[in-house]
């Protein structure tokens, strides 16, 4: 399960604390340094961990005794909601354009989940938001990507908007929206392509197809487990091409959570949805204060 350690050593911690009537100063140092050590073993970026413990320290010294809730459990109400900062706060919607169509540009590198996701928020765009989306095959490099698109379209009874692999992405993109305005689409959701590595081309292709109609959305996928390197990979498109959001795959998985923790404190970009399986109804909106909840117990 995702977060196992990462919960077990902080629920660890807190029950410690938890019934405690009077938290002393020695009381707070001695926890901050057990979720300091759960932090980092659970991969969070060093210094996301440095700025969060200073944050809890910082409040939880001056806690009220006269509160109703017990010194202790205001401690763990401090360490919730700063997770839950940490995370982003509120849950982040999406954005719509009100000169339809929307249009969605879902970034990534070369197995992240990015095609995978592509469908499944088609998905979730069709019946919970009951838009008309259509898919964009623009990702012409990973063999049989644009295949991949078409199979999860006539799965899920969506267009796919195709037109092979000889042509290059930026025009498939180009008439794709032409294409989308024509039919009355009201969301274009277009595949890019992805590489292993992050290089030049592949940032440049992006820029180009932005150039095109001012996306509403960047999403950038990205995969929990690779951990640090995910959120490597997030600053790194985020200050090449510049994205708006993050979709968090696998996390179905047992990822540490390095990655859930860390992205928005270091890209100040929110996470949007996160990945909870293969299945095309596996999309979750992102809830920082679940989430959160989850890992505290
Ligand atoms: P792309 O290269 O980024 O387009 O990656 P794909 O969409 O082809 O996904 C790579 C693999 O990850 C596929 O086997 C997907 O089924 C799998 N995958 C994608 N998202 C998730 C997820 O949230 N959970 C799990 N368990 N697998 C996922």
């Amino acid at each position: 399960m995702a977060f196992e350690g990462l919960a077990e050593r902080l629920q660890g911690t807190i029950q410690k604390i938890k019934g405690k009537g009077k938290v002393s100063e020695q009381d707070v140092k001695e926890m901050m340094r057990e979720v300091r050590f759960a932090l980092i073993e659970a991969d969070v970026n060093l210094k996301v961990v440095k700025e969060f413990v200073k944050k809890v320290s910082e409040r939880a010294v001056g806690i009220d005794v006269m509160k109703s809730l017990t010194p202790g459990q205001q401690v763990i109400k401090i360490v919730q909601d700063e997770l839950t900062t940490l995370m982003g706060g509120e849950q982040s919607p999406i954005k719509f354009s009100n000169r339809p169509p929307t249009v969605i540009m879902m970034v990534g590198l070369q197995g992240a989940g990015k095609t995978t996701t592509t469908g499944k928020l088609a998905n979730v765009l069709r019946k919970k938001y009951n838009k008309k989306p259509l898919l964009v095959a623009a990702d012409v490099y990973r063999p049989a990507a644009v295949q991949q698109l078409q199979t999860l379209g006539k799965q899920l009874s969506l267009p796919v908007f195709a037109l092979g692999t000889d042509i290059s992405p930026v025009e498939i993109a180009r008439q794709a929206i032409e294409h989308a305005k024509e039919e009355h689409h009201d969301v274009v959701l277009i595949d890019t392509a992805g590489r292993l590595h992050i290089d030049e081309q592949l940032m440049q292709e992006l820029k180009d197809i932005r150039a095109l109609k001012e996306p509403d959305e960047v999403f950038l996928v990205v995969d929990s487990m690779t951990g640090q390197d995910a959120v490597n990979v997030a600053q790194s498109f985020n200050e090449a091409v510049g994205i708006t959001g993050v979709v968090l795959t696998k996390l179905d998985g047992d990822t540490r959570g390095g990655a859930a923790l860390s992205i928005r404190a270091v890209t100040e970009k929110p996470i949007k949805f996160v990945g909870m399986g293969e299945k095309m109804d596996a999309l979750e909106p992102f809830y920082p204060d679940r989430m959160a909840s989850r890992i505290l117990g």
